[in-house]
């Protein structure tokens, strides 16, 4: 008897037009679809019209379950795996089972499609040529606080999921630990009625969470610029005297935009410069 397929298969973060037609024809075709969540994923399927059975996978029962998927699919019987919003196994259980089935000698096939990591990644306005997906940061904050510093010196864009709970200290942790000179980003809502990215110095985002609580709600995905990007610009004596000089006559933000627009240096790397001299 051949053996049963496992699919990864994708499914949306908001938007329920976002499924591909292959994730749909999987859905339809395997014998089972194990989710993370039944009745949150049958909302899904019942959307499509697809009346495969759901069995459930989530977090708690991953290991359980790897016996009875790995009969099934030896079985001959195909088998996807989704998860609540996504691509399962970022930040979603999944892991353990994709390992066992490889050790098993069961095909593993991919059905790629939205990933909230890499949607806020497409349209936060920081670099992407190389990133660190960090997942979930711990929610107290001397923990978190240490995981920040061991990624001080991290040169890729950083890229965190949040609650909603969480993200304004999320976010004042990141100036607390990394200093005021990074750029970040949050992308909330992405594909919903409320999609919203901000992108900007550390206290801009942190005062456009603090200033409007709708700002505040919604699923989040934080990203912060890595180490390297502000640390090789120069910034030359004559922007410095121009920065000082405007300071004279505005906030240092509006100085940094100001200068920033004349010269074409980044703005983060004019602050951290300011910075720098006034602590000098
Ligand atoms: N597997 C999912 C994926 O591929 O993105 C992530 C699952 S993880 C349990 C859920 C977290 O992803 C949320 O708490 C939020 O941080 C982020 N997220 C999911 N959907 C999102 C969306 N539409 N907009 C922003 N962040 C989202």
């Amino acid at each position: 008897m051949t053996t049963g397929i496992l699919y990864i298969v994708a499914t949306p973060i908001g938007n329920l037009n976002d499924i591909t037609l292959r994730a749909i024809d999987v859905l339809k075709q395997v014998d089972v679809v194990a989710a993370e969540d039944t009745r949150h994923s049958k909302k899904l399927l019942d959307h499509y019209g697809i009346e495969t059975r759901l069995m459930a996978v989530h977090d708690h029962n991953e290991d359980d379950r790897i016996q009875s998927l790995l009969t099934k699919l030896q079985g001959g019987s195909s088998v996807a795996l989704i998860s609540d919003a996504g691509t399962p196994l970022i930040s979603d259980p999944g892991f353990r089972i994709v390992r066992a089935m490889q050790h098993s000698g069961v095909e593993v096939v991919s059905i790629p499609g939205p990933c909230a990591a890499i949607a806020a990644l497409s349209i936060a306005g920081l670099p992407t040529d190389r990133f660190l997906f960090v997942g979930f940061l711990p929610a107290k904050q001397k923990a978190r606080q240490a995981v920040l510093e061991a990624l001080l010196s991290e040169q890729g864009t950083l890229v965190f999921y949040e609650s909603p709970k969480r993200i304004v200290a999320a976010v004042e942790d990141v100036a607390a630990v990394m200093g005021e000179g990074r750029m970040v980003s949050v992308a909330k809502e992405i594909t919903k009625a409320f999609e919203t990215v901000k992108t900007g110095l550390v206290y801009e985002v942190l005062e456009w969470l603090q200033d409007d609580e709708h700002h505040r709600r919604g699923e989040f995905v934080l990203l912060v610029q890595g180490a390297a990007e502000s640390a090789g610009v120069e910034i030359d004596p004559s922007a410095l005297r121009a920065l000082g000089l405007a300071s004279e006559y505005m906030p240092l933000k509006k100085a940094c935009g100001l200068v920033s627009e004349l010269t074409g240096l980044p703005k983060n790397a004019l602050y951290e410069a300011a910075l720098a001299q006034n602590k000098g």
